[in-house]
């Protein structure tokens, strides 16, 4: 079974891609948590990603795409995998296309998370995350027990810089231009389903695994 998951930034997608890869057993592959990880690492890839994501931009496809092609054929993917994030823009989308037509695959489900820009940016500015172990929480739909402090690991909360208001109106700007064409694009490859983002996040779960398993 292999997913990629649509969606403006701040739909829920990465939520529901963890619970789906929980429930189906397959991993969940998040390019903004690959490259958030590098940069917590300090690493070349995570340098040079940095300057795009700071900024609400694509990290560009050199950057992006072999890192996706060399993930998705390591062993625990040979049952499938949920991609979050990845593919971000047309040429991502072609490129996945053809790597997996290569090698004799698909993909099986194009699931895109719809919700109005307006509820995004309300959702986004919320966000916080814990720098130390990755947790995430938003201050009115999932906060933490002691407000500012991790619930995991007792580490003071942080506004990741791409969630600040101005990025994310620049982050929207993306999603319509480079990554919004992807609706049409795998609608017709005819694996497209869409489901209502705006639900409570069980509902839109709900939602999913009954497209993944009728
Ligand atoms: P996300 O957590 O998926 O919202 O990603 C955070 C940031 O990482 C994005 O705003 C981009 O700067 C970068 N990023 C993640 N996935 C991709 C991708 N497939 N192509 C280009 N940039 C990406």
């Amino acid at each position: 079974m292999k997913i990629v998951m649509l969606g403006a930034p701040g739909a829920g997608k990465g939520t529901q891609a963890a619970m789906i890869a929980e429930k189906f057993g397959i991993p969940h592959i998040s390019t903004g948590d690959i490259f958030r990880y590098n940069l917590k690492n300090g690493t070349e890839l995570g340098k040079k990603a940095k300057e795009y994501m700071d900024q609400g931009l694509l990290v560009p496809d050199e950057l992006t795409c072999e890192i996706v092609a060399d993930r998705i054929f390591m062993d625990d993917c040979k049952n499938g995998y949920i991609l979050d994030g990845f593919p971000r823009n047309i040429s991502q989308g072609e490129y996945l296309t053809k790597v997996l037509r290569e090698a004799g695959q698909k993909v099986d489900f194009a699931i895109n998370v719809d919700v109005p820009d307006e509820n995004i940016v309300v959702r986004m500015s919320g966000r916080r995350a814990c720098p130390n172990c990755g947790a995430t929480y938003h201050i009115v739909n999932i906060p933490p027990k002691k407000e500012g402090i991790c619930d995991t690991c007792g580490s003071e909360l942080i506004q990741r810089a791409d969630d600040k208001a101005e990025t994310v109106k620049k982050r929207l700007d993306v999603y319509h231009d480079a990554t919004e064409p992807l609706i049409q694009f795998y609608k017709g490859l005819g694996v497209l389903y869409t489901v209502d983002g705006t639900k409570p996040m069980s509902e839109v779960f709900a939602d999913i695994t009954k497209i993944l398993e009728d």
